[in-house]
């Protein structure tokens, strides 16, 4: 046995028994559940890994639904929250020979195998792992630092601030993967793009103006149609005000919309499938007014529709969404930036649509 020094600890005891230095994190710890407490700090990156210092991450509806708790939802409770992130690079695994220390880097926010047939044919977002999105099924990225396999992460154009990076992998790479990967917009269709003024909406109403694209947006609110067209949308329908798919008809010389891009749901889906043209393509990336709607076959097949069902995006949609931000040719639209303590606020907010734009936690 050890004989004990004056402050109480051998030199063996405190190498052990020191706690481990300790990160802040925010935790979803049940049903309307959040905590923010201190969870270890990561240790060294593995060789394949980067450590990142986490600055920034956006809200999105997937957060809402984590901390409600989703009853499909496979996953071991407290997680730590937060889906879509970017951070700066402060160490590298031996192995890892394109990233630095001091790279600003977006996070692909599901943990992929990198091995299975879809991962090496640049099809992230088909990954045989499905169980694995960040800060739902696994722990995510609200906290100041962790450790992440490099193939995960993609890095900022010079100049790129986190902020506007955090953006990239879920609010631009998710609409880059629906407009140009599922919905082949071309330059001189017609857009609808329901709820202009969400982040996702936000971020559809420029990829497709910056496509070449004409956009028709509905939002909630005057305002928020003022906001919508500085933005860029050719023309705003105030949905509390009139019924869209009659205005967009109207608009359009009775004939409809090449590309409806749907994230609402059961509110807004059977006046979509009237918005679209013979041949249009519907794409969908969410529904938050319930999970069921009615589907006109009429409609569908003797109109020659497309509806087309998109998740996530690849790496190759993020790096894109990066540059596009880098060159300006699309801008972040921040409601507003919170702290960590401010967590739940932001969730509330964005759970009740009191947004224009992202909510963004800087860390
Ligand atoms: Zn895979």
């Amino acid at each position: 046995m050890q004989e004990a020094s004056d402050c109480g600890c051998s030199s063996t005891a405190s190498a052990s028994l020191a706690p481990h230095g300790s990160i802040i994190a925010a935790l979803v710890t049940g049903e309307r559940g959040l905590m923010i407490g201190e969870i270890p700090e990561p240790g060294r990156p593995a060789p394949d890994e980067v450590q990142v210092r986490i600055r920034a991450v956006a809200l999105n509806h997937i957060d809402v639904w984590g901390w409600r708790g989703m009853a499909f939802a496979k996953r071991n409770l407290p997680l730590v929250a937060g889906a879509e992130a970017a951070g700066d690079i402060v160490a590298v695994g031996e192995a890892v020979t394109d990233r630095s220390p001091g790279d600003i880097v977006a996070l692909y926010g599901a943990k992929t195998c990198g091995t299975c047939p879809a991962c090496l044919d640049g099809r992230d977002n088909f990954c045989e792992t499905m169980d694995a999105i960040y800060g739902f099924h696994i722990d995510g990225f609200l906290r100041t630092a962790m450790n992440i396999p490099a193939r995960l992460t993609v890095k900022a154009p010079d100049g790129l601030d986190a902020i506007s990076a955090a953006l990239a992998p879920i609010t631009f790479g998710t609409v880059e993967h629906m407009f140009f990967d599922n919905a082949k917009l071309k330059s001189g269709e017609t857009v609808l793009v329901h709820a202009g003024g969400s982040g996702i909406g936000t971020a559809a109403i420029q990829l497709a103006k910056a496509a070449g694209a004409t956009v028709i947006t509905t939002v909630g609110s005057d305002e928020k149609a003022v906001r919508a067209a500085e933005l860029g949308a050719d023309h705003v329908i105030n949905y509390n005000q009139e019924r869209f798919e009659g205005r967009v008809r109207k608009l359009t010389g009775r004939k409809g919309v090449d590309v409806v891009f749907e994230h609402v749901g059961p509110t807004t889906w059977g006046g979509s499938l009237l918005s679209l043209k013979r041949g249009g393509r519907l794409v969908t990336c969410g529904s938050t007014t319930g999970i069921t709607a009615e589907t006109n076959l009429n409609l569908l097949f003797q109109q020659q529709l497309r509806l087309i069902g998109s998740f996530g995006c690849t790496l190759a949609n993020i790096r894109s969404a990066l540059e596009k931000l880098g060159q300006g040719s699309v801008r972040p639209v921040i409601d507003t930036v919170i702290g960590i303590d401010d967590l739940e606020a932001g969730l509330n907010r964005l759970e009740q649509r009191q947004v224009f734009g992202k909510i963004v936690v800087t860390l």
